[in-house]
């Protein structure tokens, strides 16, 4: 069995299978892909120390950081179960496999929720963004639009508004679904615009972003907007379907952790995007992987003598 078994290979995993392995303990970790949302992004310019960066480059450089100590890597794979049995943490892997590890490090990430509109896939980093703390500078002096009208449209807007030139809210229903004082505090910038009821239908553009379509869903009419970038902000998902209800999660499904990335469950830890971290970045997964490595080697050395 191993001391700690890691899920996922992003950058919460890799920073936990580090240092789990530096203390000179069985680590393994188990993948579907390694880099995770790392290699989806281009131009990282947030993670500190490193002035700029692209995403499938930082992906590498985490695997090779990864392969230079002894951790057993089983990338490609697929977690489907995890449950603690007496003494061990049992994983169960999508091709039957079942490992056994006395601690486990939780740290499958999340996925932005897609509008699923032609041009959204098309126009991924090249106008269409998610993350308003990795990508506003981008769009200096330029028209964006936010889609979605909840807390984090809301406060991505705000952001986004002492960045660039004019952001132009979409949202759905007939009203913003954002705290009032998020909405007093928009409403007071003088380059944002709300629009509500309106239905996005198409993200236009030539090699970048172009406009937006969307329907008035109140007068059916159908509007165009010239623009530069669309910020999707309708929810992160974290990858925790697969838990089913042996952690204890919020009811979006983040896992809930203690300071030191433990879960509800002895032995289980959790860590990066999959959890209830109050901001989902790379430099911030990274921490809280090394914390739920140094959790899981707490909890090792107070258990009992084999
Ligand atoms: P992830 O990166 O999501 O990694 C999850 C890992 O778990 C992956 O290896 C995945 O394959 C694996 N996995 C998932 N489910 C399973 C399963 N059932 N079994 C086995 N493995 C599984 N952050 C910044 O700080 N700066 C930026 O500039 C930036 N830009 C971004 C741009 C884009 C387009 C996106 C999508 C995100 C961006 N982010 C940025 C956010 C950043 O990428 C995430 O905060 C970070 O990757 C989270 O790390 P993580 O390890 O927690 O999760």
């Amino acid at each position: 069995p191993y001391d700690v078994l890691v899920v996922g290979g992003g950058p919460a995993g890799a920073s936990a299978a580090i240092y789990a392995a530096r203390k000179g303990i069985r680590t393994g970790m188990v993948s579907e892909r390694i880099g995770g949302q790392v290699m989806d992004t281009s131009a990282i310019e947030n993670f500190i120390s490193v002035k700029e960066t692209e995403g499938p480059k930082l992906g590498a450089s985490l695997e090779a950081h990864v392969n230079e100590y002894n951790v057993d890597v089983m990338n490609l794979q697929r977690a489907k179960n995890i449950e603690r049995k007496d003494d061990y943490v049992e994983l169960e892997l999508e091709n039957g496999a079942v490992l056994k590890s006395k601690t486990a490090i939780l740290s499958t990430g999340a996925r932005w929720r897609n509008i699923g509109v032609p041009g959204e896939e098309e126009f991924k980093n090249k106008g269409v963004a998610y993350c308003p703390h990795c990508d506003a500078p981008l769009f200096e002096g330029k028209h964006v639009a936010v889609i979605g009208g909840g807390n984090s449209g809301i406060e991505a807007a705000i952001d986004l508004a002492g960045v660039v030139k004019h952001v132009t809210v979409l949202e759905f229903a007939p009203e913003l679904k954002a705290d009032s004082i998020l909405q007093e505090r928009l409403n007071s910038l003088s380059n944002t615009t709300v629009i509500t009821s309106a239905q996005t239908t198409e993200i236009i553009g030539d090699d970048t972003v172009k406009g937006i379509n969307y329907k008035d869903r109140e007068t059916d009419e159908m509007k165009h907007i010239e623009l530069q970038g669309v910020f999707v902000q309708i929810g992160l998902v974290p990858n925790t379907e697969w838990l089913g209800n042996n952690i204890e999660q919020t009811k979006t499904g983040e896992i809930i952790v203690d300071k030191k990335g433990a879960t509800n469950v002895p032995g289980i830890y959790a860590a990066g995007d999959c959890t209830d971290s109050a901001y989902k970045q790379i430099i911030i997964s990274m921490g809280s992987g090394a914390t739920a490595a140094l959790g899981a080697f707490d909890y090792l050395i107070r258990q009992a003598p084999a």
